[in-house]
């Protein structure tokens, strides 16, 4: 793993909840000074344990131990305050505000090793690891659509996108809503949701639609957690 330079913000406090998710973000800052200067400023209130450089330089802002201020007001597999079960990590992009880019390949080679060795020390299950825009889909699109989630499931790192083998349509968009939330959507918004689900599983197409394509996807990802395969 690459050298962490530590960034130390005093934005974090005490956790409630043992570590169970893992956060992936973008910056949607023109670059990482003025994000770490935002995420290391008392006045901002937020941070995030780590930050990812495009270069590939890992910053260290938060110790793991402490509750950082990423996630906001967040929802996940019934977790409400996902700051205090969490790792939050930051990755460098101007965002979709700034002109956003895909995210470049020593970025990935930094995040990788780092995202292994947390989830492997705090023995995160894969299907905790996730987008900000998966667990506030009303609020956020971060990391986005370029974020290659594909790779992490290959590396097992996150759960595996599965190859849609059917379109299933399912009998109305509530018992979508209502699967979606089984696997650990907050629906309040639901076309919100629906979109957060595209953004992370099909991302070719993100317009909150729900489709034969997304409904076979979310059928699959159930199926693995229902025979064992996921947790
Ligand atoms: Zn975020």
């Amino acid at each position: 793993m690459s050298e962490i330079i530590d960034c130390p913000s005093p934005n974090h406090d005490e956790r409630a909840l043992p570590i169970s998710v893992l956060v992936l973000h973008y910056t949607g800052m023109q670059d990482a000074e003025a994000a770490i200067a935002r995420l290391t400023d008392p006045e901002g209130r937020v941070s995030s344990h780590y930050l990812v450089a495009e270069d590939g330089q890992l910053v260290r802002l938060v110790a793991e131990e402490r509750r950082a201020w990423h996630a906001g007001k967040s929802f996940w597999r019934g977790i409400t305050d996902v700051n205090s079960a969490s790792i939050g990590i930051e990755l460098a992009n101007p965002g979709h505000e700034w002109g956003y880019r895909p995210f470049p390949e020593p970025q990935m080679d930094a995040l990788l090793p780092l995202l292994a060795d947390i989830l492997d020390r705090h023995d995160i299950p894969r299907a905790n690891v996730v987008g900000h825009s998966d667990v506030a889909p009303a609020r956020k699109v971060d990391p986005g659509e370029y974020f290659d989630w594909e790779r992490l499931g290959e590396l097992g790192l996150a759960l595996e996108i599965p190859a849609a083998k059917m379109n299933l349509f399912y009998d109305n968009p509530g018992a979508f809503y209502l699967a979606m939330e089984r696997f650990g959507y907050d629906i309040i918004d639901g076309r919100a949701a629906v979109a957060a689900f595209q953004r992370r599983w099909r991302p070719s197409i993100v317009d909150g639609e729900i489709d034969g394509e997304i409904g076979g996807i979310l059928f699959e990802l159930l199926l693995e957690r229902d025979i064992g395969r996921a947790r």
